[in-house]
This record gives structure tokens, sequence and C-alpha cells, in this order.
């Protein structure tokens, strides 16, 4: 493989954008040693058009290696687009002069369905975690409560998945609203997906203020590791 046939078949996939076009430059790619073979599964999916270019972009944000590898700097060149260029340094895993809240908000570039999937990781993340933090065999605990009442909200969001309409929108945020005023970490933040939801199938304005809301009850870097483990595998499919 000469270099000049790799530009070549990286200027015909760059000029057509076409999924057959990306897969040879991909293998060739792994051919010439310049990318992991892991990508090779990766490829066969794309020219199958069973990935699209918007679900690798959207894991090469969220952090994923291979990702950012398959389709180059365009992953990058896009967040900057988003407006926030501090956000992509969260998917290059500088979380110190990174800013997380940047790289939430700009999720919402990828639509409703990952913004919720990201608050419904967080929400079972604080769930497991008040568990395991919980004494065992205190008689009065309550743990078992607060999971009931969150996985209640999680199963109108989970709807919602299934079907994003605003109907299971408006669904989700009626039976959440009862638990509006709990302040149980895992509570609020499945309260924060079904208000989610709602304003992404009801195309309210979307407000900045819910990645604050996420972030004043997940601290950031644990966050991002959450919702990656969560949507990284979703968007390239390989759950
Ligand atoms: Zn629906």
């Amino acid at each position: 493989m000469s270099d000049q046939r790799l530009r070549e078949l990286e200027r015909r996939f760059k000029e057509t954008g076409e999924p057959a076009a990306w897969g040879a430059w991909l293998r060739a790619r792994v051919r010439q040693g310049s990318l992991d073979a892991a990508a090779v599964p990766l490829a066969a999916r794309i020219e199958a058009g069973a990935l699209a270019r918007e679900r690798v972009q959207l894991a090469g944000y969220l952090g994923d290696p291979l990702a950012l590898a398959l389709d180059e700097h365009d992953t990058i060149a896009l967040a900057v687009c988003l407006g926030d260029d501090a956000a992509v340094r969260v998917a290059l895993d500088d979380y110190y002069d990174g800013d997380v809240e940047g790289w939430l908000v700009g999720l919402a570039h990828w639509g409703g369905e990952p913004w919720v999937r990201a608050a419904v990781a967080c929400a079972i993340q604080a769930r497991e975690a008040s568990r395991a933090n919980e004494d065992a065999d205190d008689p009065y605990s309550d743990v078992g409560h607060y999971e009931e009442m969150t996985d209640r909200l999680l199963e109108g969001v989970l709807r919602w998945l299934d079907c994003p309409c605003a109907q299971h929108g408006q669904d989700a945020l009626r039976d959440a609203q009862r638990y509006e005023y709990v302040s149980r970490h895992s509570v609020s933040l499945a309260y924060l997906a079904c208000q989610v939801a709602w304003a992404f199938s009801s195309d309210s304005a979307w407000p900045d203020a819910y990645a604050l809301e996420l972030l004043e009850r997940v601290g950031a870097r644990e966050a991002v590791a959450t919702i990656r483990a969560a949507l990284i595998p979703w968007a390239l499919g390989t759950t």
C-alpha cells in the first residue's frame, strides 16, 4: 500500500462521504498499520450501512479513541463548531482545562436520546452507589424506598426511549412530577431524565441548566466516566 494510494482513498472518502469509500480507506489503513485491527468489524458495519457516521462522531466526541481514529480529526472539528473547544479537551481526557458542562451541553447536537441516556446512566450509578453505602443491617434503611422511586421514574423514560414521541415524554414527566422535590440523587437524576425526554420531544427550548443540574449531583469526573461507559457501546452498537 503506497502512501499515494492511501491518500487517494482518503480523498475519495472526504469528497463523497460514502460509507463504501470510508470502509475502503479504513481497511487500507489497517493493512498499512496506521489503524488498529479492532477497526475492521466497525469498517464492515460502516460499509453495510449499519453504522452511521454521526454515531461514530458521537462516540469520538464521547472520547472513544478508536472512533476518533476512524473519523480522524472530524470529531474535533465538529466539537469546535459546536462552539466550545474546551469541551474537546474533555473528549481528549483533560478534565482540568476541559469544560465538562460545555461537553454535556454539546451532547445535545445528537438529539435527545444520548442526553436522556446520559441522565439515565447517572441515575443508575447514583442508585447503585447509595446501595453500596448503606448498612445492610440497618432496620431503618430507606434505600429500598428510594430505589423503587428511581425505578418507577426510569420506567417512563425507557418507554420514551422505545418510542420517543411527545406523548411518551408527557407521560414520563407527568408520572415523575410527584417526585419533583425528592432530593435523593438517584431520584432527581431520574427526574431530570424525564424532563429532558419531555423537552426534546415537545421541541421546547433546550435549557443549558440541565447540564449544570446533572453536575451538581454527580462530580465532573464521575459524570464523564459514567456517561462514556454507558454511551460509547450504545453509539457504536457494540453492546
Ligand atoms: Zn412514543
